[in-house]
């Protein structure tokens, strides 16, 4: 590594030492997939909140039945029936057996389920009035065929932790556990500008020398994938007062982090520089790292602020790799890793002794996660990115990768990839639909 330039660990460590979790809210669960939890959840009940049964069958007492088979049947008197309704249930007397169904609530006394299976009329709960008496052929033992009350969970347990990315199963329970409106950290909201002259809007028709901006859009996918709200702020011209008016939109609408690419190289039209330094705090640096060495970090008028490489491929793997964290930082969540796998190369790989991140795809093969790379790892070509399922991570220093070495792998495409995500922000929103209403 160049004296002059930090490791790509460094340099986050620096990056994140600045930022932290924003204000707290309370959403409708409805609302809360992919949200951070800005609270533990204890369960104050127990799960389930009552002793049931896991099968269509009978509560009995298993000492009645413990010694049943079909050659020496245990006859057993049916009673009463188990509605949920019922306030109080009866007590279950010896040579008792009550009907009951899968979820229904134990009646007193009761301390097994006999399912309809083992008694001589298998059919007896389908739609018919229920039989006098049953003919037990199979025996059961005490507990069996229920769930006790607190199996699951048990009142006072710590169930998900503050700084937790709430998926389908969390909102499950905490809907289980009667909580509507949970705590969770605000979604941070994340300014997105382009630059250069010879950006185009995605409209407008081609002109020679000139390019449509595919980061702002990127960019924008990318902070939305991560679980964020992206304001798209357009393209700024290469003049100090037009980023400076689109920064300055930013900071009025109360963005939580601005993030720009191109303009931070040490081009002469790099306008993105002056501005920060003229209205915020800049730190430029050197980051050991391929693709997307120059990255600057700083705030505009206190707001934080990213600056990225302008090349696209550039822009989303820093993205990747310093943006997301911020971004997961900010929300709350304690988790800013992505999910990495071992994988075995197909072939052997050059470097140059930067922390490259190479597009490749992944795949499953005999046994293990193999990878070979997309295509031309250029930092102009963004074919080879979106060809690829993966970054293949070759450490500093490294020069020469064989055929069969094991590199680490990050998975790309999709927010599903990321450890403890939320797993949702793909999809459209959930409403509320109240048949009652209107
Ligand atoms: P720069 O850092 O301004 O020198 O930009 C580096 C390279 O990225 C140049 O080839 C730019 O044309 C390209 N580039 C910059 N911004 C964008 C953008 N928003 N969309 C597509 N390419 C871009
Ligand atoms: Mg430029």
């Amino acid at each position: 590594m160049s004296k002059s330039s930090l490791s790509v660990a460094q340099a986050l460590d620096r990056l994140l030492a600045t930022i932290y979790p924003l204000s707290k809210e309370q959403v409708p669960l409805l609302g809360c997939l992919g949200r951070v939890l800005a609270q533990d959840v204890v369960a104050i009940i127990d799960l389930p909140p009552f002793s049931n049964s896991a099968m269509d069958g009978y509560a009995v007492r298993a000492a009645d039945v413990i010694h049943a088979s079909s050659e020496r049947p245990v006859t057993l008197t049916v009673v009463g029936d188990d509605t949920v309704e019922k306030e109080t249930l009866r007590l279950l007397g010896s040579g008792e057996a009550m009907p009951i169904m899968t979820g229904g609530p134990l009646p007193p006394g009761s301390d097994a389920v006999l399912p309809v299976e083992f008694t001589s009329d298998a059919s007896a709960m389908v739609g018919r009035t229920l039989p006098d008496r049953i003919e037990v052929l199979e025996p059961v033992v005490r507990g069996d065929y229920l769930r006790e009350v607190g199996q699951d969970v048990r009142r006072g347990t710590l169930v998900l932790q503050d700084g937790h990315r709430l998926r389908p199963q969390d909102i499950s329970m905490m809907a289980a556990l009667g909580i509507s409106n949970p705590s969770v950290y605000r979604r941070p909201m994340v300014a997105i500008l382009s630059t250069g002259d010879e950006l185009l809007e995605i409209g407008e028709p081609l002109i020679p020398g000139h390019l449509r901006d595919a980061n702002s859009y990127g960019l924008a996918a990318a902070v939305q994938a991560a679980g964020a709200v992206a304001l798209r702020l357009g393209i700024a011209v290469d003049q100090v007062e037009a980023v400076v008016e689109r920064l300055d939109h930013a900071v009025e609408a109360g963005v939580d982090l601005i993030i720009s690419s191109a303009g931070v190289s040490m081009g002469v039209f790099d306008f993105v520089r002056s501005a920060i330094e003229a209205h915020g705090e800049l730190s430029f640096w050197r980051v050991n790292l391929r693709p997307g060495k120059p990255i600057v970090s700083g705030s505009y008028r206190t707001v934080p602020f990213l600056g990225l490489p302008g090349n696209p491929v550039s822009a989303l793997v820093t993205f990747q790799i310093f943006a997301y964290p911020v971004i997961a930082r900010l929300s709350g969540s304690r988790v800013a890793e992505p999910l990495k796998l071992m994988v075995r190369v197909d072939h052997a790989l050059q470097s140059d002794g930067r922390e490259s991140y190479l597009r490749a795809k992944v795949r499953w093969e005999e046994g293990e996660y193999r990878a070979r790379l997309t295509g031309s790892q250029d930092s102009g070509v963004l074919s080879s990115l979106v060809a690829a399922n993966a970054l293949l991570v070759v450490p500093a220093d490294v020069e020469t990768v064989t055929a069969g070495e094991i590199l680490e792998a990050i998975l790309l495409g999709s927010i599903c990839h990321w450890v403890g995500l939320g797993e949702g922000l793909c999809g459209a929103d959930a409403v509320e639909i109240d048949p009652d209403e209107g």
